[in-house]
């Protein structure tokens, strides 16, 4: 028999198939709510190219269950044992190295890996009969009971009590022509005035058959970055049959920067290489297609929240690349976002509530990102007001920028972050007991959540951790701090 007093579970939709939503799908699915996944593309793909798995992606990957599916065979890591090597794009010489993080074990290393298997091993966690896709969402309308209606360029509609937005940057369009509908609908929705444009950078991307850069005369077998001057980088690491090539250039708002993954011209790009040492200009040569990925980025929300909808990977925080983490930030959001919803249904504390916590979490560390990319831009005007010549520019540079200073971002136990999270607020709580307060049962839509098992995280930690792990500048050893400088 059916209790009509029992709350009704919240109806959830996910906007997004990249690692936001396919790793909110597994945290929600594991948070015991029901969910539908709307992904625009035909098929849940993904780009031809690498991405690095850090300690903190690591982690999120095993509690989403998804590092099983990443087998040894799928990944690179260095023979030298160096995460990265750091060279003078213009002599070859090696500048500095930055070493495996002494502290981790060894599965949690980092780790160059094809795209597609990153999002393989995800969507295999995920329940295939709740994505839907070639369903490209183009319009958000809050109803007056606070439920969310939303359309499709499909036709279709549906109406949810939560809203995931994890539409991420990638599909920027230009207003020429004006766009029928602005693209991130859910971002546009909940936060109407915030708007991102392009970063006035850009990275070109190719892959070359590995056979053919075995034969390259002084190519390191390792993840290199080659520095130019004027944060010029061309990046190169072993891909399985293929060697990646990725890099990074500075460039003007022509009026057409858009969506990731155009093609480009292959002379073009060899041409803004020209002055690169001779192993980069023989890699750049073996390359019969190019990818262009604007960099867009936008100012830093304060909330990622609104009622109803939570926003997750870069959609919430467009950092357009900066740290080459964007995807382990998008799994510690989908976490994040499982756990809060567990808890609070656990606890049963209304919706929002947990989107409230999840707010408490995220919106600081974001805080933090972006301090550090203010700080990238400092020590940039710093570099460049200080003309020094090519070699000393990209030594400053590296030692500047890619210190393992801020290595903390990518070792940030976001499980720690949480736990702490909840002893205040429950502090708080048991204060407002104390008082005579009262806790709310329900949300404003009358749907309280149901269903899900006490949250594994609350669990005690220690303050010690809690410090050197999750908080930036704090007291990493020695070991983690300095970029080795050759
Ligand atoms: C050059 C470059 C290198 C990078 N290197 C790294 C790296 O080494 N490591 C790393 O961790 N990160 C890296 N990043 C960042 C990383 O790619 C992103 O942070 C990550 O893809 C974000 O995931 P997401 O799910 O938020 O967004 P996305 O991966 O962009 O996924 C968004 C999904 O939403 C879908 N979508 C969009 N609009 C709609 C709609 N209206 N309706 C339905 N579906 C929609 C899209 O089709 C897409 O599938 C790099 C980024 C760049 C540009």
């Amino acid at each position: 028999m059916t209790n009509p007093t029992a709350p009704t579970p919240p109806k959830v939709a996910i906007i997004g198939g990249g690692p936001a939503g396919l790793g909110t799908a597994i945290a929600l699915g594991q948070a015991g709510l029901a969910y539908t996944l709307y992904e625009a593309k035909p098929a849940i793909s993904e780009i031809g190219n690498g991405i690095s798995v850090q300690r903190n992606t690591w982690r999120m990957l095993e509690a989403l269950g998804a590092s099983r599916n990443l087998t040894r065979d799928k990944l690179f890591r260095a023979p030298s044992g160096h995460d990265l090597e750091h060279r003078n794009g213009h002599t070859g010489a090696l500048v500095a190295t930055n070493d495996a993080d002494p502290l981790a074990p060894p599965h949690q290393q980092h780790a160059r890996v094809h795209r597609a298997h990153l999002q393989q091993a995800l969507l295999r966690q995920v329940d295939a009969s709740r994505i839907r896709t070639a369903h490209k969402l183009v319009s958000v309308s809050t109803l007056p009971s606070g439920r969310l209606r939303l359309a499709f360029a499909n036709g279709f509609e549906d109406e949810v009590d939560l809203l995931v937005g994890a539409d991420g940057i990638r599909s920027v369009r230009r207003p020429s022509p004006p766009p029928l509908t602005p693209p991130q609908v859910v971002r546009a929705h909940a936060f109407p005035d915030h708007k991102i444009a392009y970063a006035g950078a850009t990275s070109y991307r190719t892959l070359v058959p590995a056979t053919s850069a075995a034969l390259v005369n002084g190519l390191p077998d390792a993840s290199t970055f080659w520095h130019g001057t004027d944060r010029k980088w061309v990046y190169s690491c072993p891909l399985g049959p293929h060697l990646e090539i990725t890099t990074s250039i500075k460039e003007a708002d022509d009026g057409q920067r858009g969506s990731w993954g155009r093609r480009s011209s292959v002379a073009a790009f060899r041409a803004a290489f020209a002055e690169m040492c001779q192993p980069v200009q023989e890699l750049l040569r073996l390359a019969t297609f190019v990818e262009q990925y604007d960099y867009f980025a936008g100012p830093r929300l304060e909330s990622v929240v609104q009622p109803g909808i939570a926003l997750v990977g870069d959609a919430s925080h467009p950092l357009s690349g900066a740290f080459g983490a964007g995807a382990g930030f998008a799994l510690e959001d989908a976490w994040t976002l499982g756990q809060s919803v567990r808890w609070a249904s656990a606890k049963g504390l209304p919706l929002d509530t947990a989107l409230a916590l999840f707010d408490a979490v995220r919106s600081p560390h974001y805080a933090d990102l972006y301090a550090v990319l203010d700080g990238y831009r400092a020590a940039d005007a710093d570099v460049a007001a200080a003309r020094l010549p090519p070699a000393g520019e990209i030594k400053a540079v590296v030692e500047r920028n890619w210190s393992d200073r801020t290595r903390w971002m990518l070792v940030y136990e976001v499980d720690a972050v949480f736990a702490r999270e909840i002893a205040r607020h429950e502090a708080e709580v048991r204060k407002g007991a104390g008082e005579g307060g009262t806790v709310s049962q329900r949300n404003g839509n009358g749907h309280g959540l149901t269903g899900a098992a006490v949250v594994e995280s609350e669990r005690q930690l220690n303050g010690d951790d809690l410090d050197s792990r999750t908080r930036p500048g704090h007291d990493l050893p020695d070991a983690l701090h300095a970029v080795r400088v050759a």
